[in-house]
């Protein structure tokens, strides 16, 4: 049981960043990322565990920045001994209306690495904890919320597991094991309501928190 692993848990973008919302500006990603990462590092640190926010501040500090943070604790103890998440919401669109793309998903590097595993785990986790999310799906779908391709918790099986592989800079330029989550689509109705919702903020927290956990309890 790896007490010891330092988690970095990053919010993605700042209140500075431009056009990260939800059309009705309902839900401003920015701020959904640090209510997101703050009640789970709150959860971890209950647990037990060295759970820290990568980004305090509220602006958006540079992803050269975050990287540099991030290193410089591997440096220090390890890059085995930390790992990042980044917490997004994704989008469909930057036209600022609303669309008909939905659904959960997980990004990691190219190629395998420790990431993939933990990747797995939180995308395993994600179909535990997201079932009131996914058994509304179909029906939301069946009136339009979702167009038909769409499914709740998406996968790239390409590569033999369910993450995506994209050369995201916080996923190249860390030492350490980290992935990118996206919860749900900021620019999708139905999968704003969920997020803003008490139901569906706590389902989102407790798949981190419980990816997390079988992560660094495996390993
Ligand atoms: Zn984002």
């Amino acid at each position: 049981m790896s007490k010891n692993i330092i988690e970095y848990w990053d919010p993605g973008h700042g209140v500075d960043t431009a056009g990260k919302c939800s059309p009705d500006r309902s839900l401003l990603e920015y701020k959904k990322a640090r209510e997101l990462v703050k009640d789970i590092v709150a959860k971890r640190r209950a647990m037990g565990y060295d759970a820290r926010i990568l980004v305090p501040e509220e602006t958006d500090v540079p992803l050269s920045e975050r990287c540099r943070r991030v290193n410089e604790t591997c440096n220090k103890v390890g890059k085995d001994k930390v790992i990042v998440i980044s917490v997004h919401c994704n989008a469909a669109g930057s036209d600022g209306k609303w669309k008909t793309a939905g659904g959960w998903c997980v990004y990691t590097s190219p190629g395998q690495t420790k990431a993939d595993i933990l990747a797995t785990d939180i995308w395993n986790a994600a179909n535990e904890c997201l079932k009131p999310y996914i058994d509304r799906f179909p029906i939301l779908k069946e009136q339009g919320a979702y167009d038909k391709k769409q499914v709740p918790i998406r996968a790239d099986w390409s590569d033999g597991d369910p993450d995506y592989e994209a050369r995201f800079y916080i996923l190249m330029h860390t030492q350490c094991p980290a992935v990118l989550t996206e919860s749900l689509f900021q620019d999708n109705k139905a999968d704003v309501d969920f997020l803003l919702s008490p139901e569906g903020h706590k389902a989102i927290v407790d798949l981190h928190v419980a990816g997390v956990e079988k992560y660094v309890t495996s390993i």
